[in-house]
């Protein structure tokens, strides 16, 4: 049965009133799970309207105690950890042990916002001047907002979530409309965890909604992640309402195997993060640069058989390494990269084009794919694919490997797999890329450290979680203050100076 989905604001669910829907799917069976409704302008105000009555009591309970709410929560996502990657796996696509991963890469954010009480201490100096202290104290913006992409319906909108609470804000998430169920269900935990109604909100919807969040004055910050071009459009658009505004984009990630590194792991690696998650990652691997002919041999001939054992499966089968994509339209347009890649002059070595699921004939399943012989001028190396699909772009040198990473658009992450510590050292100084791995794939950062890629993956200052992330949501105010006793000397027409 089609389920109309809600949204949530001042702590209850509230259906949409737009009169505009869209269907949500399950992925496996490719059958239309759900009706999300799409926020007009008015159902934004009234999130913000909720939001704005809710955020200065919380922003005066004490940051223990909001940490508090934080610890009630994590119980509960705990209780509901395999209800919430059920609903997550199926409605994105993804396995459910994966799932698990999101979820988990997600309160691990949370956990680190339970230092808040710490990370929003300011500065102090006695005695800055004759009779003068000086000190820097974090408030909360007020309401702020976050707009998140379908691949990961847990784990980012807990990493805009997480801080933002934390640090007395109240938040509006405007989640992906291809995936919101998890979102729904994490408002609902926020408020039996004991955060009030109205601090954290979910409203389902696309461009117009997104525009009304952008436009809206109230709204003191976005924080969005999704693709390139939709990424440039919110920092534009939110910047010149003057917003803080940080958005993450797209990716190409490059994994550069060095002629020395073991093969067999520099493999294993290439499947998991070129093909887990069916791509769909922001820090997938969709680029292998071997170096040197004899390594691109030595990989191809490990690599081949690899990717045509991969093992696709519903969401539900935990023998799968992947599911399926995330609709039918993306599953066609991965497809069509994949067509457009031959008649580029790559050499696909293996064709997953036409996998079918048996049982699950209008799942939008395809199998692996792996590219030889990709050259830099090719639009499949150009461009973000997001689907299981590995380009092996062949280096001569490792300086041409460094050049292929630092050359690119996207500069998200980037891994080199070498035994040379040299190597890797001198790689890990001059590439051009936000995050790198050194024999690891995914080099995601753990919670007390920031996220973020450089050059067209990001957009605007400080990256996601860890300290960066209470900086974003929080501003700095500077009390300079002299009591009665140090104003006796008079009024002083001289700038005063610490000379
Ligand atoms: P997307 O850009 O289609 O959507 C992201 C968000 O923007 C969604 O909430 C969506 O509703 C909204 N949106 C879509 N079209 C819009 C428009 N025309 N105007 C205003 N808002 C619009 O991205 P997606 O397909 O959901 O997610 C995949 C993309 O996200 C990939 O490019 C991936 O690399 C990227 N991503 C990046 C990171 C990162 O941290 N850099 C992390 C995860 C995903």
């Amino acid at each position: 049965m089609v389920v109309e989905l809600t949204h949530f604001i001042g702590g209850k669910h509230v259906k949409g009133a737009s009169g505009r829907f869209t269907d949500a799917y399950w992925p496996m069976t490719g059958e239309v799970a759900s009706r999300v409704p799409l926020a007009s302008k008015d159902e934004i105000r009234a999130a913000v309207e909720n939001a704005k009555a809710a955020q200065p009591a919380w922003a005066a309970t004490n940051p223990q105690r909001r940490a508090r709410v934080l610890m009630k929560f994590l119980d509960l996502v705990h209780r509901e950890y395999d209800s919430l990657a059920e609903i997550l796996a199926k409605e994105h696509g993804k396995t459910i042990a994966d799932a698990k991963g999101d979820i988990q890469r997600g309160l691990e954010v949370v956990e680190f916002c339970i230092g808040a009480p710490h990370l929003m201490k300011g500065e102090y100096t006695e005695g800055a001047g004759p009779g003068i202290d000086i000190y820097s104290m974090r408030q909360p913006l007020g309401v702020v907002a976050g707009i998140t992409p379908f691949n990961f319906p847990a784990m980012i909108p807990l990493w805009k979530a997480g801080p933002a609470i934390a640090a007395g804000n109240a938040f509006i998430l405007k989640p992906s409309e291809r995936d919101p169920g998890v979102p729904l269900r994490l408002a609902e935990l926020f408020l039996e965890a004991g955060l009030p109604a109205g601090v954290f909100n979910v409203v389902n919807g696309d461009k117009e909604a997104v525009d009304a969040i952008l436009d809206d004055p109230d709204i003191k910050a976005v924080g969005f992640v999704g693709s390139t071009a939709i990424a440039e459009y919110v920092y534009t658009r939110g910047c010149a309402a003057g917003k803080r505004v940080q958005c993450f984009g797209g990716a190409k990630n490059h994994m550069i195997v060095m002629p020395d590194a073991d093969m067999d792991q520099a493999v294993d690696a290439l499947i998991g993060a070129g093909y887990g998650s069916a791509g769909e990652r922001c820090m997938a691997i969709s680029v292998a640069v071997p170096v040197g002919k004899d390594a691109a041999d030595r990989l191809m001939d490990k690599l081949i058989p690899r990717v045509e054992s991969l093992k696709v499966g519903p969401s539900t089968d935990s023998s799968a390494d992947f599911g399926p994509l995330v609709t039918k339209a993306h599953l066609e347009k991965v497809r069509s990269y994949v067509d457009l890649g031959i008649q580029e002059g790559a050499k696909l070595r293996v064709d997953g084009r036409g996998f079918k699921m048996q049982g699950y004939e209008n799942g939008f399943y395809m199998g692996g794919c792996l590219f030889d012989e990709v050259t830099k001028d090719m639009r499949i190396y150009k461009e973000e694919i997001f689907g299981p699909v590995l380009s092996v772009v062949r280096a001569k040198d490792y300086s041409e490997g460094l050049a292929l990473a630092n050359d690119h658009e996207y500069g998200n992450g980037v891994a080199i797999f070498t035994r040379d510590g040299d190597a890797a050292r001198d790689f890990a100084a001059k590439v051009n890329v936000g995050m790198v791995g050194i024999n690891v794939p995914i080099p995601v950062p753990i919670a007390y450290y920031t996220f973020g890629g450089w050059k067209r993956s990001g957009f605007g200052d400080l990256n996601q979680h860890g300290t960066d992330a209470f900086r974003f949501y929080t501003k700095t105010k500077t009390v300079t203050s002299r009591w009665p006793s140090g104003i006796k000397d008079g009024a002083e027409f001289v700038i005063p100076t610490m000379r």
